[in-house]
């Protein structure tokens, strides 16, 4: 569970939702990993140093975002691979699938995409840190230097420190990287699941002494410049990391999460408790009884996902005997069983300096880091919390077991192929030696990393189910586990899943992996270290959490930030004693003959869901029954005084508290991408000159506009099939590992936005690439192999695909449902919508449930549609080539990409199709198995008359961080409620995530109105407003992503001068502002559709309270 407080990255990596995934507080789904096509999913797991930051957090606990768990699902990894981790990270998988789906809008506004460059940050010099007396000033402070080292693969200087009198443990990392990151991260091993972690990670940054407001956390949301803020609860660990490239905003976080650790209010105050962990609800004695909690629906909605279930499961019987055995994220039915003691004492214990971990990086000066945290740590003395908090091992079982479980399913469809199955290891009992790791990452990459690897393609070609399950080696606990499985399986196929494993890994024994594959692997992995590319992730946070992997246990926090040489090493080995000789004794050694073996199958139960709920209502009536009309009378009571202190603002002095930039801080103009227009062979060519390291990105654009609309929902199997079928002289496997082998990653989506104005929208096929640049002429060659070559012939891998395709879009419904809400609104508003959700939304899972039987019966038809789609887009006509490196990197691609461009051929000779499509404009209500609720209502505000001004930035993020957050989230119970404006479209939307309400929360949104009406900002509050929404428009980019931004905005038509006046507008945003658009907001109030995606039972009671509210539709 992982659980976050939100993330203004995830947010942009969104760019659908981006603010209202700002307030998630943790478990962000990015858009990326909702995205239906990512072919190369398996990996989420490796991505540690390139991991988006939502990533993060889900892991520890259960609750990572659906689709990202195509392999997992709750497993702890994911956030600090050890030491291989380096290894495993893979900038290509990242790169690969993203904005790929496009369930949203590829683009809503473009101040998603305009992003903050490094000159521009430069707000405060910084003094050169090398050059300080640093030894000296630590040693004044308190701080013994343990040892110190030179990073060469990060450029950096680490130092680790041992606070004398408190035993903390500081590592100061310094380099010349301009994203500073900040992290203490306590050990907090659970005993029971009651969630105890996870509510002090909501907790504590609900006010603190110098802070003393309700949420802090909120008003650094709403008013800093951060490039990232969130927490994360895992197994065994609660994080707390802050970036940003602002000097002065970044000391202000720090200040804050500091202070909120060591002295949260919420030890003191049992409200908070309440709020953010559970409480009985009952407004008036005469009523029912009602449990609610930000956690407590958090931590339903992650066990109403089957893959959560799963992960759960999983990690509690490999590890019977330790904290991980239990679930730090809370059992929904044991939360409410944790009393505000335990609470308390937990806090006391864990929360101490003794047992704190403490990280700095960046660019600033080493000596202010050590004076702000002595500052904190001078108060306390040392106590026993690092013995307390220590995770006992697992001692490894002397003979293999099974777990059976179930997990909930609805009525709709055929449940007898919806088992899943799992066979887990725990690798050792004793910490690895660093060569042993190293080796199991790259064994770990090469059974399971890509589709041609031979364990998951064996799987996956079995028919035997539908998806992978299972995070492959994991390293990110105490000790190291592997673990995959199927899910999607027939009851009586699971003893042949299990046979299937067991005979594939003895072939690897017996006959090792081909040279091209440990190329390939060896390939795709160095690239990816030595891109270092973390996507919207600060890199210094992915190195953190790596660090903290082995700190953590008491190993050595700097070896996982090394690779170079373990990396050499592993190579001569391989290249002295052969593959088999390397790997064969690891799989035999740790895989099949570790008696330590748990087989975990899930069975579909549709009667869960209900049996939950019911679990549930029994328990309230009990309880109501055994209180006394006084105790009621007190109950009501204490709801009343929860509700208004929920909804009365902190004084205005309060917030003073939280410090803040002035708008003298921001800088004037936005961040400008150099982007030079030319044109090749007729087609456009868009130029970045950036410094790249040596790598060139490059995105092949074609208009998909020329494609028939009902050929749209075939357009993600045939991106996935251009990737995965093989050519006439190369099958699939080959045609991957060559990719693997010369180049850094190709991935191939569909991507469509509305455009201002306009009924037809934008829309494209992205072919987004990377490599180094002396491989420049590879790239350029696959690009054309893939696109032109690929044979459409193999019947059987495009029946997985289907497969794959409809078991990650109903995950995505459990696990997503927002996601869905929003697409389905969109695609009844405007053309882009429609479009978008036939290609990722219901829609499409509806398409992909017909196509799987036409594709056994009437293959030549689907084959002839691919071939058709290919036909119809791949020409020079609408093209357009992207390319971001640097001036050398530019000039030398030119050549290649001409050659390229010539074999396409001038036009395809189809029209623009009229694609003037929506869904009917009504209101439905969803039904799925799942305790909690998505609910979704939205309108074009254009249509109201509404011009678009950059103040409508401003307001939609203040909208989601007071009004929603307050009524949706706080005083609601669900664990997000949030907006969005795209302002390409003018579609404005509300949404909630696991929500316990549902009429109730369409309240809400329609009190938008009137709230923003009635709305008095002081000047202070406003400026937090603008400087929040300048901290997204200018959020941080890596080279590859300022590029592809850049191209975004050239596709959509937004042009540098009106960035400029948005600019403009948003610092000039006025209290009128505000005002103005509650009435552009009356649209959605009155006319808005509503899309609610929830269980049965509460839909049939919105429908009783408002009569014909929503249409029903029974989905899964
Ligand atoms: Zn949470």
């Amino acid at each position: 569970m992982m659980h976050t407080l939100t993330s203004i990255q995830a947010a942009q990596q969104f760019a659908g939702l981006t603010s209202k995934w700002t307030r998630l507080n943790g478990h962000v789904v990015s858009k990326r990993w909702s995205s239906s096509q990512r072919p190369h999913n398996v990996a989420k797991r490796w991505a540690s140093s390139q991991r988006p930051p939502n990533l993060a957090k889900r892991w520890a606990s259960s609750q990572r975002p659906p689709n990202l768990s195509k392999r997992w699902s709750s497993s702890p990894n994911l956030a600090g691979r050890k030491s291989f981790s380096a290894l495993t990270a893979f900038g290509w998988r990242e790169f690969g699938g993203n904005e790929a789906g496009s369930v949203f809008k590829s683009l809503p506004c473009s101040l998603a995409i305009s992003r903050r460059t490094s000159a521009v940050q430069a707000v405060v010099a910084t003094p050169s840190p090398r050059t300080d007396s640093n030894a000296d000033v630590a040693k004044e402070l308190g701080f013994a230097k343990i040892e110190e080292q030179f990073i060469e693969e990060y450029k950096s200087t680490a130092i680790l420190y041992r606070h004398e009198d408190t035993g903390a443990e500081v590592i100061s990392v310094v380099n010349e990287d301009e994203n500073k990151v900040f992290g203490i991260v306590f050990r907090t091993p659970p005993k029971d699941s009651k969630g105890i972690p996870h509510i002090l990670e909501h907790s504590v940054l609900c006010g603190s002494r110098k802070y003393p407001l309700k949420e802090p956390f909120v008003e650094l949301l709403k008013g800093s410049l951060h490039t990232f803020l969130n927490a994360f609860t895992y197994p065994d660990r609660t994080c707390y990391p802050v970036a940003s490239t602002n000097i002065k905003d970044f000391y202000n976080l720090v200040d804050v999460y500091l202070d909120a650790v060591f002295h949260p209010r919420c030890i003191d105050e049992v409200q908070t408790f309440q709020q953010e962990g559970w409480h009985y609800e009952l407004n008036d004695p005469s009523e029912d009884l009602t449990l609610k909690g930000v956690v407590f629906n958090e931590m339903k909605g992650v066990y109403s996902q089957p893959d959560n279930v799963l992960g759960r499961v999983c990690q509690q019987a490999v590890f019977p005997e330790n904290a991980y055995s239990v679930d730090s994220g809370g059992d929904p039915n044991a939360i409410p069983d944790l009393t505000f003691h335990e609470f308390q004492d937990f806090h006391r214990k864990f929360y101490h300096p003794s047992n704190a971990r403490i990280w700095f990086y960046g660019n600033d000066d080493p000596n202010e880091r050590l004076r702000i945290i002595s500052g904190y740590l001078r108060e306390f003395q040392r106590n026993s919390a690092a013995e307390d908090s220590e995770v006992k091992v697992q001692k490894l079982f002397s003979e293999p077991k099974r777990v059976v479980a179930k997990f909930p399913v609805g009525e709709a469809g055929d449940t007898k192929k919806k088992h899943m199955v799992c066979l887990n290891w725990l690798l050792s009992e004793n910490p690895l030696d660093l060569q042993t790791e190293l080796a199991l990452g790259f064994l770990d990459h090469l059974m399971l990393g890509t589709p041609a690897s031979p364990l998951r393609k064996a799987l996956l070609e079995s028919g035997l189910g539908e998806a992978l399950v299972g995070g492959g080696i994991e390293d990110e606990l105490l000790q190291p586990q592997f673990s995959v499985g199927l899910k999607g399986v027939s009851h009586d196929d699971i003893p042949r899943v299990e046979e299937l494993i067991f005979s594939t890994l003895r072939g690897l024994i017996e006959e090792g992996f081909t040279d091209e594959a440990v190329e390939s692997s060896m390939n795709t992995i160095e690239f990816s270290l030595r891109e270092n590319n973390t996507g919207s992730f600060p890199r210094g946070l992915s190195l953190m959490l790596r660090s903290v992997g082995k700190w953590l246990y008491g190993g050595d926090p700097f070896e996982p930030l090394k690779f170079s040489q373990p990396l050499a090493a592993l190579k001569a080995r391989l290249a002295a004693e052969g593959t088999k000789a390397v790997f064969s004794p690891l799989i035999q050694t740790y895989i099949l003959d570790n008696q330590h073996r748990v087989t975990v199958e899930l069975q579909p139960d549709g009667e869960k869901a209900a049996q939950d709920e019911n679990f549930e209502r029994k328990r309230l009536e009990q309880v109501k029954a055994s209180m006394t009309e006084e105790d009621l009378a007190e109950l009501a009571r204490a709801t009343e005084e929860l509700r208004r202190r929920q909804e009365t603002p902190d004084p205005p002095e309060a917030l003073k508290a939280v410090p803040c930039l002035s708008l003298s801080d921001i800088p004037k103009e936005p961040i400008s991408v150099p982007n030079e227009v030319g044109e090749l062979c007729g087609s456009t060519i868009l130029c970045h000159d950036l410094f790249t390291n040596d790598v060139l990105y490059t995105e092949v654009v074609f208009d998909l506009r020329t494609v028939r609309s009902d050929l749209l929902p075939f357009v993600p199997l045939f991106c996935q099939s251009l990737l995965e079928m093989g050519t006439k002289s190369m099958d699939f496997v080959q045609l991957s590992q060559l990719i693997g082998r010369k180049t850094g990653g190709i991935s191939v989506y569909p991507s469509t936005s509305s455009l201002r104005g306009k009924v037809e929208p934008s829309s494209h096929i992205i072919v987004r690439a990377k490599a180094m640049v002396s491989q420049t002429a590879d790239l350029f060659s696959l690009i054309r192999t893939v696109l032109q070559d690929v044979q459409f012939e193999d019947q059987q891998r495009f029946k997985q695909f289907v497969a794959q395709s409809k078991s990650r879009m109903e995950s995505r419904l459990t696990g997503g449902g927002h996601a869905i809400s929003a697409s389905r609104m969109d695609a009844k508003i405007n053309v882009a919508g429609w479009v978008s959700e036939q290609m990722g939304g219901l829609s499409y899972l509806e398409f992909l449930k017909n196509l799987e039987k036409r594709v056994e019966e009437d293959w030549p038809s689907v084959k002839e549609n691919l071939d058709e789609i290919r036909r119809l887009v791949f020409s020079k006509k609408g093209a357009l080539v992207n390319l971001t490196a640097d001036a050398k990197g530019l000039i030398a691609a030119e050549p290649h990409v001409a050659l390229l461009l010539k074999s396409f051929p001038e036009t395809s000779g189809a029209e623009i199709s009229n694609w003037d499509i929506r869904l009917p404009a009504i209101n439905e209500g969803l039904v799925i198995p799942t305790q909690v609720n998505y609910v979704g209502k939205a309108a074009n505000i254009y249509e109201s008359g509404y011009k678009l001004n950059g103040s409508a930035y401003v307001v939609s993020k203040y909208i989601g961080n007071s009004w929603l957050w307050d009524r949706v989230r706080v005083s609601g119970g669900a664990y997000g409620g949030f907006c969005d404006f795209d302002s390409h479209s003018g579609v404005f939307s509300y949404l909630s995530y696991r929500d316990p309400n549902l009429v109730k929360t369409l309240d809400n949104f329609d009190g938008t109105v009137q709230f923003l009406r009635e709305l008095q900002l002081d000047s202070d509050s406003l400026t937090k407003a603008i400087i929040g929404t300048i901290g997204d428009v200018d959020s941080y980019q890596l080279p590859d992503a300022k590029g592809y931004s850049s191209m975004l905005r050239y596709l959509l038509g937004v042009t540098d001068e009106e960035r400029k006046q948005r600019r403009e507008e948003i610092l000039s945003t006025s209290l009128k502002d505000f005002h103005e658009f509650a009435t552009a907001l009356e649209i959605v109030k009155e006319k808005g559709v509503v899309v609610a995606v929830a269980s049965a039972d509460d839909i049939q009671a919105a429908n009783e309270e408002r009569p014909g509210l929503l249409d029903v539709k029974v989905v899964l």
